[in-house]
């Protein structure tokens, strides 16, 4: 990652005048990524004098619950006062966190391309950014936006600023993006980050029991479940795939967060190069896709189902029925081995 004197020029020029009002917002379904990145973010820019709203589309996983602050979090769906459109309306700016394209708000997306005409700031580190950004801070080689965040403040203000709240924040992100620390991008410098949030007092055990071993009985069983009957196996074994129905989820009681990792099971198969999840909704299809080392789940979302993310954790979406979506899939799949993909 390297962040520019010029990025943090205009990153500076842009928050001189004290007293601004900002909005923070992150992706649809936001993970740990996205509320601990808002958090500490809309903390370092209150401790500059702004008063700050950060918003998220729908609610987040209630296993983030325990988060200091999350409670402040303005969750757009459930808004009947109407406060993520006023503060849209009235922002000097507004701060993109940790999604690279503003469909990627879904349904917040039409609030902010209509009803503001404030700066866009992009903070990410996912591949391809679109081009709609007034200032552009993209990192896809980084391992989560907390990591890029925790970057600007150090580049911006010295990691002086970040306080224990904050550390604990950036540290949510920094470990579930990276699978406590196992997937890609692992640098000396993400260490280093970790070792001065320690330096704040943060607790590493209590905030991985607090996101890992917060889960109710019926996202147990409905692992177990998911597993044992749901997951199938192509392509000699080397593909997976996983799906489930609103029936299915409504058997186990699920609540929002629940599939969180199932995609990622099927990895620890050692001839697993690929997986995928397919969770219904209402609507459409959640497509969430993971893969093994060259493996590009983001040039496979892409191509099929009109997604994206990053290399090896990917998603998008289908709009046809589970059964359509799963043979498209098989069909893709074949395709994109066929190109050499798979290796
Ligand atoms: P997840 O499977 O955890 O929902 O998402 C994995 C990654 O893919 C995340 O980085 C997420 O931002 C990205 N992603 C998920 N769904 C979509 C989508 O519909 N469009 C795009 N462009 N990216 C997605
Ligand atoms: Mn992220």
């Amino acid at each position: 990652m390297k962040i520019t004197g010029e990025h943090i020029e205009k990153l500076r020029t842009l928050l001189a005048r004290p007293g601004q009002r900002f909005v923070i917002v992150s992706h649809t379904n936001p993970d740990g990524d996205a509320v601990g990145s808002s958090l500490a973010w809309a903390e370092i820019l209150r401790g500059m004098g702004h008063e700050v709203t950060c918003i998220v589309p729908n609610k987040y996983p209630y296993f983030l619950d325990w988060m200091e602050g999350i409670d402040e979090i303005v969750v757009f769906k459930t808004d009947t006062e109407g406060r993520a459109v006023r503060a849209i309306e009235e922002a000097d700016a507004i701060f993109c966190l940790d999604f690279n394209a503003v469909s990627r708000l879904e349904i917040l997306s039409e609030t902010i391309e209509a009803n503001t005409t404030a700066r866009r700031i992009l903070i990410d580190h996912h591949l391809s950014p679109d081009g709609g950004f007034d200032l552009a801070l993209s990192f896809p080689d980084s391992s989560s936006t907390c990591y890029v965040v925790y970057s600007v403040i150090e580049a911006l203000c010295g990691t002086e600023a970040i306080t224990r709240r904050m550390a604990e924040a950036l540290y949510v992100g920094m470990m579930t993006d990276t699978g406590n620390f196992a997937f890609s991008f692992l640098t000396p410098g993400l260490f280093r980050a970790v070792a001065v949030l320690v330096e704040r007092g943060i607790s590493i055990p209590t905030i991985h029991n607090n996101v890992y071993n917060a889960y109710t009985e019926g996202r147990a069983r409905l692992f177990g479940y998911a597993i044992n009957r749901k997951m199938e196996i192509i392509q000699d074994g080397t593909v997976a795939y996983m799906s489930l129905l609103e029936s299915e989820m409504r058997r186990f009681q699920f609540q929002q967060g629940d599939s969180e990792g199932f995609v990622n099971y099927a990895l620890t198969i050692k001839k697993m190069k690929m997986s995928a999840m397919f969770l219904a909704h209402r609507r459409f299809i959640r497509v969430s896709l993971r893969s093994r080392g060259d493996v590009d789940v983001n040039l496979f979302a892409r191509k099929y189902f009109n997604g994206g993310g990053h290399k090896n954790a990917a998603g998008g979406k289908s709009f046809v029925s589970m059964e359509e979506t799963i043979a498209h899939y098989i069909r893709s799949v074949k395709e994109f081995a066929e190109e050499g993909h798979l290796g």
